[in-house]
């Protein structure tokens, strides 16, 4: 008989009984099943908190990049990836930066956007007025809903209304523009449109379903800047027209643009995954704001200054919080947000436009100059080596023989490995 995937009450199962479920399911061996059980840091009880159904936790490396400097503060920067030479080619960028000073970063501030989506009415227009008359009695009753957000400066700040024309007719859609202030503000801000969503449906006389925040969160954009001074930026101040052609390239072409911004976001969402923040969020509001004029853009822009410096800048939205979600409560974001020294949320997303910066000078330049794949060898003749069967001392032995010979295959991996044994 075919397994099936439902399993009642697999949500009240312990984790012993939930590992076993599976291991059952997917013949699932002993040491497998061990390798489930564990969790270093996390821990079991902090992950069930977390989510739902969990058999173990996942580990990611993490790296910490030297050399940046932000607003004029040495920081070093943690990133949680699993792709080879993300951080090593931060830290070389960070390096070139130091020549202007490093980033000069600011955002907007915290500001969130939920929506109140409201359908069926005759009289979209009036119905849009007749929120507005409303706005003070509006932003009482949202801050009503948070006093802990009040009593810390932030709450909601502002009332737009927008009639939307759709398929099923037109739509008047609320936004509430709330400061969530050292949060990422989501549960705050949905809860805000889902209080004020009865009024809405009084107000309008029409039907209310949606109340959510958007992730195009274009009131909360991080900005930043840096100048990599000529002489600075090897192999030479020849590759400053290269990196500036690549962002043209981009700018032209949401083919080229896609991967231009895959580039920043190695940065950005590794940055963001260390620090437990939401990295799905971050992710929709980049792309998101990166399409905004109906063409997917890229979201740098690389300059040559009057001096003939390399000149970078970086705008796009980042909603980053140090409390709430997974960053107080996960221990290795919590060390990740000491290491970065940050106290407040628009100091973390400072810091992370800086990287997302910095990691795309580093790969403009590496495409500009030699090539991305002279770097990523090495890394990646050692993966090669180990998918092979490679252990211990042979994986640097093969890895090597590998890159000396030309030739990074999984085929040459295994009869050198297969030389080495007999030697
Ligand atoms: P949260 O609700 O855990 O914490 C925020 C609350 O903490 C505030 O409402 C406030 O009452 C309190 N607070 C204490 N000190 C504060 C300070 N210094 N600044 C601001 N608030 C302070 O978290 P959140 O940030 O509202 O929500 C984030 C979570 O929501 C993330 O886990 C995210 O994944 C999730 N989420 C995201 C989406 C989305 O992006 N579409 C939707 C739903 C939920």
């Amino acid at each position: 008989m075919a397994r099936s995937s439902r399993i009642p009450g697999f949500h009240q199962m312990t984790v012993e009984e939930r590992i076993r479920a599976v291991q059952e399911f997917a013949d699932l061996t002993d040491d497998e099943v061990a390798i489930l059980g564990r969790s270093a840091v996390l821990g079991m009880e902090t992950a069930q908190r977390m989510i739902e159904n969990v058999v173990g936790t996942f580990e990611l490396p993490l790296g910490i990049v030297p050399n940046l400097i932000v607003n004029g503060r040495e920081v070093l920067i943690p990133l949680a990836v699993e792709e080879s030479s993300v951080v090593a080619a931060m830290a070389n960028a960070g390096k070139m930066a130091r020549s202007g000073g490093g980033f000069f970063a600011s955002t907007s501030g915290p500001i969130m956007i939920a929506q109140v989506q409201a359908v069926g009415m005759s009289d979209p227009f009036a119905a849009k007025i007749r929120i507005l008359e409303r706005r003070d009695e509006i932003i009482a009753i949202c801050n009503e809903q948070d006093p802990v957000l009040v009593g810390l400066g932030g709450g909601c700040r502002d009332v737009e209304v927008r009639v939307l024309d759709s398929s099923v007719g037109p739509m008047v859609v609320t936004h509430l523009i709330v400061d969530t202030r050292d949060a990422m503000g989501a549960n705050a801000v949905n809860t805000m449109a889902e209080a004020l969503a009865p009024h809405i449906e009084k107000w309008t006389g029409g039907r209310v379903f949606l109340r959510i925040l958007s992730n195009l969160a274009d009131r909360r954009l991080a900005r930043a800047r840096c100048v990599v001074k000529k002489d600075a930026i090897p192999p030479g101040p020849h590759v400053i027209d290269g990196i500036v052609c690549a962002w043209a390239f981009a700018d032209t072409d949401p083919y080229r643009a896609a991967t231009h911004n895959k580039g920043i976001m190695n940065g950005i969402s590794a940055l963001v995954v260390a620090t437990g923040n939401d990295f799905r969020a971050v992710e929709a509001g980049a792309h998101a704001f990166a399409a905004r004029t109906g063409r997917y853009r890229p979201l740098t822009k690389w300059e040559k200054n009057a001096d003939g410096d390399l000149v970078g800048s970086i705008e796009m939205p980042l909603a980053m919080g140090i409390v709430g979600g997974a960053t107080a409560v996960h221990p290795m974001a919590k060390l990740a947000l000491k290491i970065l020294g940050v106290t407040r949320a628009t100091e973390l997303a400072e810091i992370t436009a800086a990287a997302g910066l910095c990691q795309n000078l580093a790969a403009l330049r590496v495409l500009a100059a030699e090539g991305v794949q002279k770097g990523h060898m090495k890394l990646h003749a050692k993966n090669i080596a180990m998918m092979a069967g490679a252990t211990g001392d042979e994986i640097e032995q093969v890895a090597e023989r590998m890159i000396r010979g030309g030739k990074v295959r999984m085929d040459v991996a295994r009869e050198i490995l297969s030389e080495l044994r007999k030697a």
